[in-house]
């Protein structure tokens, strides 16, 4: 089978991907391993940066039917139970399975064909050229070809370690884990919970990145709960993902509030995701890269649909010009390059210093406390904009998003 356009993963970023090219009208197939509606291990915040788009692929309305809570504020609670709340953007939040169906079924209606249980299960290389993949489909094997291979299939992609394209910074490789409560108490209607963790923890080699974060869904009871730390952290401290969230529930005020008599009501599933701070070069000849198959998650809040979904929009615009023009060169496809880093890196290196000037500095988080609770607006602050204000103003950095640089 020879297709103009193969996408790899109909996760967030291919069935974008797969949508804007049927859109555009180019021969596109998606392919998944799975069968869908798939779910997949993740806090299922919808940013509402997306939202013009849903309304673009005629997903919105059903996606805010399925919308388990909408998020109105947002609560930092930091190493000694102190509590900071902000405002949000309101987003959604909703199991994966249904938002992320919404997005395939959109590039579907568009026009792309797509095939699920067809698991892409290497390239096909001529010259140094991806020129397609084998697979299985329903596990007899088949091969597709294509002009253009877009690589979406998520963190554990394997084509993307084939090319050698995979990004790991191991300061930056996350190990996360997922699970459905009921009766879950204390939780703040249309409010997200980010609790900081480390100050008693038995083994203090953690930095605050560590988190775990209850967020209510469908009703006062029940929430969707995780818990995240970096691979360097649980390597330094042998601790185990579960021995963080235990010691967190079991030793921590809000923790045994929050879950000391809840009831699991889904499995606990766990995830490795490597997010990154820059771009990392996307496009190979034959192919381009797009969302967790190329790391590009950021780091701070491991929020991955937007990055994977702005690359899908990106790629198809950039194989609709090599479709026009019959011309799926290396040179073609690396148009891809500079726009996807012009609109993807901003957000990431934001997010990376973030993380590495306030979140993982124990001290500045008092520190920022402090300085949130005295400002009059509070405690309708924005929470983007509170700390962009903070970190301009109170400690003076400069921040260069597009160099990813902070300076004094
Ligand atoms: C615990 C946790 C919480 C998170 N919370 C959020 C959040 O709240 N909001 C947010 O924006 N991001 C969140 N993220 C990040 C987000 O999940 C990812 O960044 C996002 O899913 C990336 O989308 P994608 O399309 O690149 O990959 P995926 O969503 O992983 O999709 C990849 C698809 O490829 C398919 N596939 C894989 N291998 C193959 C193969 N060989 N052949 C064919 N198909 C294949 C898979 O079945 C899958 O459907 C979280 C991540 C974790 C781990």
């Amino acid at each position: 089978m020879k297709r103009q356009v193969l996408v790899v993963g109909a996760g967030p970023g291919g069935s974008t991907a797969a949508f804007y090219l049927a859109k555009l009208g180019v021969d596109v197939l998606l392919v998944d391993k799975e069968t869908w509606p798939r779910d997949k291990v993740c806090g299922g915040v919808y940013l509402p940066t997306l939202e013009p788009m849903f309304e673009e692929m005629g997903c919105l309305e059903e996606m805010r039917s399925y919308t388990a809570c909408n998020i109105k504020y947002m609560r930092l609670i930091d190493a000694d139970e102190d509590t900071l709340d902000f405002d949000v953007q309101p987003f959604m939040i909703m199991p994966r399975r249904f938002g992320d169906d919404c997005i395939r079924r959109s590039a579907v209606r568009a026009g792309a064909d797509f095939m699920e249980n067809y698991e892409a299960t290497s390239l096909i290389m001529r010259k140094g050229v991806v020129k397609g993949v084998h697979g299985l489909y329903h596990n007899e094997p088949m091969d597709i070809e294509a002009d253009c291979v877009v690589i979406a299939d998520g963190a554990h992609s394997e084509l993307s370690r084939q090319l050698g394209a995979f990004m790991e910074d191991p300061e930056l490789v996350m190990y996360a884990f997922r699970a459905y409560f009921d009766g879950v108490e204390g939780m703040t209607p249309n409010m997200a919970e980010e609790y900081y963790i480390p100050a008693g923890m038995p083994r203090k080699a953690y930095s605050p990145i560590c988190t775990t974060w209850v967020n209510p869904h469908y009703d006062g009871k029940k929430a969707v709960v995780g818990a995240t730390i970096p691979e360097y952290a649980l390597r330094d401290t042998g601790m185990t993902l579960e021995g963080f969230y235990e010691w967190w529930r079991d030793n921590t005020k809000f923790g045994r509030e929050r879950l000391g008599h809840a009831k699991l009501i889904d499995k606990f599933r766990g995830w490795r995701l490597p997010g990154s701070k820059k771009l990392a070069q996307s496009v190979y000849p034959g192919a381009i890269l797009i969302g967790d198959a190329i790391a590009a998650a950021e780091c701070a809040f491991e929020y991955g649909i937007p990055s994977a979904m702005v690359g899908g929009q990106i790629a198809a615009n950039v194989l609709k010009k090599c479709a026009d023009n019959n011309d799926f060169s290396f040179e073609a496809l690396n148009e891809y390059q500079p726009l996807a880093e012009a609109a993807l890196n901003p957000g990431l290196a934001f997010n990376g210093m973030f993380r590495d000037v306030l979140l993982s500095k124990e001290d500045r988080m008092k520190d920022y406390y402090k300085w949130v609770k005295a400002q009059p607006e509070y405690p309708h602050m924005y929470f983007d904009g509170a700390a962009i204000k903070y970190m301009q103003n109170v400690m003076g950095l400069k921040f260069d998003v597009s160099e990813n640089t902070v300076s004094q």
